[in-house]
């Protein structure tokens, strides 16, 4: 079973799966600690475009990249619209949006490479991200889930373009579904909890009642999802830590109502020796 663990380097603390980085893939998720930024952003504030000083958020990345092994130039971002588009990444990407907003890729939310060396990036808080290794093919992905790109099925949808564009078998691919909000904290109005009802009525127990509220169970929603596209259950996991819960590790969307940073996932090939 492939399992997550915290790492610390230099000061920074992000969730890894050391299991891939044997087999040739790092994926790393940033917490909040040993960056630069001030409150509400305190401190390792990844994105650009939530009203924190850029300086300091580059800075952050930096020192992110470099606890992970990278650069800056090596990072490659999506503009991360809530949609279902699928971009495929080559050298040629290396740096988009890595130190401003404007040259990262448009109306995508899901990256897919098989270069080494490219860290795909996208930023977080309370959205789902859904990593995926093909040690096989050596193929890596990087999806953002909220509610709306659940309900797009992204992650599926990232598998599927594996499949086509690079040959990867779903039996081969490990999948990692990193933190975001849980179904503790995702209240939603009863109107979605149909609409999700409807749309994933094959699945189980993705919707949990609780003093007449609805929750959405996301991070089960995609497992499920996942699991029916053909991923085997011991190349998945979740990561069971609440976004909304945790608020010393992760800025919360809901939690802090909006103003708040954002966390990075990424995910690389590394060079063969
Ligand atoms: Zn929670």
């Amino acid at each position: 079973m492939q399992d997550w663990h915290w790492q610390q380097k230099w000061g920074i603390s992000y969730i890894t799966i050391p299991e891939w980085a044997d087999m040739g893939a790092l994926a790393a998720f940033s917490a909040r600690s040993g960056g630069i930024s001030y409150m509400p952003f305190d401190s390792l504030n990844m994105g650009l475009h939530v009203g924190d000083n850029p300086h300091h958020v580059i800075e952050n990345r930096k020192r992110f990249m470099l606890a992970t092994g990278g650069q800056l130039e090596q990072m490659v971002c999506c503009q991360q619209v809530h949609g279902d588009r699928i971009k495929l990444i080559n050298h040629s990407h290396a740096g988009l949006g890595a130190k401003e907003m404007k040259t990262a890729i448009g109306d995508s939310d899901a990256m897919i490479t098989n270069v080494p060396g490219i860290f795909l990036t996208t930023f977080y808080a309370d959205c789902i991200p859904v990593y995926f290794f093909d040690p096989v093919k050596r193929v890596v992905a990087l999806a953002h889930s909220g509610w709306k790109g659940t309900m797009l099925r992204i992650a599926e949808k990232t598998l599927q373009s594996m499949t086509e564009e690079y040959k990867c078998k779903p039996k081969d691919i490990r999948s990692f579904i990193g933190p975001g909000i849980g179904s503790c904290c995702f209240a939603i109005d009863g109107s979605l909890a149909d609409k999700a009802i409807r749309e994933f009525d094959s699945l189980s127990d993705i919707i949990r009642y609780n003093n007449g509220k609805q929750y959405w169970d996301l991070p089960a929603t995609i497992y499920q999802c996942l699991i029916k596209a053909g991923i085997e259950n011991n190349h998945l996991n979740i990561c069971p830590l609440c976004t909304c819960c945790n608020a010393d590790y992760f800025y919360s969307f809901r939690r802090d109502k909006g103003n708040t940073g954002r966390m990075g996932a990424v995910i690389t090939l590394l060079e063969r020796n």
